[in-house]
């Protein structure tokens, strides 16, 4: 095969394990024989609508085998696969259709409305709504192999970042950073072929595709494709189908263990959890180890395809709360401003080098370049090293507050306000101080039914914190902003809640 990209998954496995069931959705099952044949005719029908090597193709809609069809069908013709974020209004998808050059738009009929309304100055030729339309160009199309070289530099995905502190930003993933990230998330989450994921994470989001979904296919393991998270019918789906294998963010679990069913519900098909995405709550990592549950923990970023470093099972209980060592074929650092690395137990930023590592920013020379030092990518996250090895993830350093000349991360503060009981969720930003500069603020979201009085949450992290982290005020809010990934919206939260108008 010259075909060395993710495009040519379909087409080695089928001749691997063709009677395999590689997708699950609803009522409908696919085999990899079943998966090769569709995306081969689906590439064929794009190749018939004037798609060739190095072309964009987006994809708008909730988890579906359409969407991994068309990541491989345009994989199997050499262009560039452009997910987009389902939450986004018409405007911003607009916007990033019109960055990415995109020639042809995959959507799911949940979008239909907002695709009828996108403007017309796109490159958008050819629209395909999932359902009646998209089966019928694969029941017109040849099902002929394709044999359109791809190297592993080709640029397979181009993946927006999640827009948590800005603009998102078009990473190009290559077919190799995919692969290289897949072998790392296969060699140390020990994945095996009779794997079952739930797939209830967003698919244009990092951690659903590459964590998840590509390792487990690569594999020739089975992915059941949810449309979009519900704890209660996450507990069924275990069930169901002997679920072995769970990403989500914590506050998916997080979920999932408040729910009513958590403690009748049976769990023992699962074998990997794996949590990651924003800081992971140490309480939350209690509630699963009670359950005789062990909580991995995954670091990453879209622009490293993502799996950076990685806690494995045999340090989940002895490094609670660390995100581990970095991946196999991974090297990270944390360093000071200068790049020279940190002395344990001293805050630095997190920098990645390796083959799982994008080459650049799509469209964004000058962003690019100020990403990279000397060949590592500068996370932008800060994070510290014990006298074994392992990282701790701070936060991120544009969150850090600076109260009288001292930093303060907000996430050891909300570790700390989530072990209270009636706090179910909580932001802490900095609000300006005549005194300080800057004060921390707890912006919490109490359990239901509850009011807890600002004055006793306060009272209940002395002790716990440096007195100049515990924050000076509490406001009490119905829910906070999140992304469509579920990553909390510091910007937002200090819009709404950073001044006392
Ligand atoms: P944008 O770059 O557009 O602002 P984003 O950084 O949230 O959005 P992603 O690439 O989805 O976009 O997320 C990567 C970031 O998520 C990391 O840089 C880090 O800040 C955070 N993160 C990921 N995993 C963890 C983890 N285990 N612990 C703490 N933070 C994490
Ligand atoms: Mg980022």
């Amino acid at each position: 095969m010259r075909n060395e990209g993710l495009g040519s998954w379909p087409a080695r496995r089928a001749r691997k394990t063709p009677h395999r069931t590689a997708l699950i959705h609803g009522d409908t099952t696919l085999t990899y024989a079943d998966l090769y044949e569709r995306t081969t005719r689906l590439a064929h029908a794009l190749r018939g609508a004037g798609i060739r090597r190095g072309d964009r193709i987006a994809y708008l809609g909730p988890n579906h085998p359409s969407y991994l069809e068309t990541l491989f069908a345009s994989g199997t013709l050499g262009a560039v696969f452009v997910p987009l974020n389902t939450r986004l209004a018409g405007p911003e998808i607009a916007y990033q259709l019109a960055d990415s050059g995109a020639k042809a738009l995959v959507y799911g009929p949940s979008h239909a409305g907002l695709v009828a309304g996108l403007p017309g100055n796109t490159d958008v030729r050819t629209y395909v709504e999932v359902g009646a339309e998209y089966e019928a160009l694969l029941a017109g199309a040849e099902d002929e192999p394709i044999d359109q070289p791809v190297t592993p530099d080709d640029t397979c995905i181009i993946m927006y970042t999640s827009g948590t502190t800005g603009r998102p930003k078009g990473a190009m993933l290559t077919h190799g950073n995919l692969i290289w990230n897949a072998f790392n998330v296969l060699v140390d989450h020990d994945l095996i072929a009779d794997e079952r994921a739930l797939v209830s994470a967003p698919l244009f989001h990092t951690a659903g595709l590459n964590m998840l979904t590509l390792p487990v296919l690569l594999k020739g393991g089975t992915c059941v494709l949810v449309e979009a998270f519900d704890p209660s019918a996450t507990f069924d789906l275990i069930e169901q189908h002997g679920i072995t294998f769970m990403f989500g963010v914590p506050t998916m679990f997080d979920q999932v263990a408040r729910h009513e069913r958590w403690a009748g519900a049976d769990l023992s098909s699962l074998r990997i959890l794996t949590c990651g995405g924003s800081p992971v709550p140490t309480p939350l990592i209690a509630r699963f180890q009670e359950r005789g549950l062990t909580f991995l923990q995954g670091y990453g970023m879209t622009e490293a395809a993502p799996g950076t470093l990685f806690l494995d099972a045999e340090h989940a209980v002895s490094k609670a709360g660390s995100a581990g060592v970095p991946h196999f074929f991974s090297d990270v650092k944390v360093v000071r401003p200068d790049m020279s690395p940190v002395d344990v137990g001293e805050t630095g930023e997190v920098v990645v080098r390796g083959p799982h590592v994008m080459p650049g920013y799509w469209g964004l020379p000058e962003e690019t370049a100020a990403s990279f030092t000397d060949g590592w990518f500068r996370t932008g996250d800060a994070a510290r090293i014990d006298e074994d090895g392992y990282a701790f993830i701070v936060d991120r350093i544009k969150d850090m507050i600076i109260s009288g000349g001292e930093n303060i991360y907000p996430a050891e503060i909300e570790d700390q306000l989530l072990a209270h009981p009636d706090i179910v969720e909580c932001a802490v930003i900095g609000v300006p101080d005549e005194k300080w500069g800057e004060v921390p603020r707890a912006v919490v979201v109490p359990r239901e039914g509850t009011s807890p009085d600002p004055d006793e949450v306060l009272a209940s992290l002395a002790g716990r914190l440096a007195k100049y982290k515990i924050p000076k005020s509490v406001v009490l809010a119905d829910e906070l902003p999140r992304t469509a990934s579920g990553k909390l919206l510091k910007t937002r939260v200090r819009k709404r809640y950073g001044t006392d108008s």
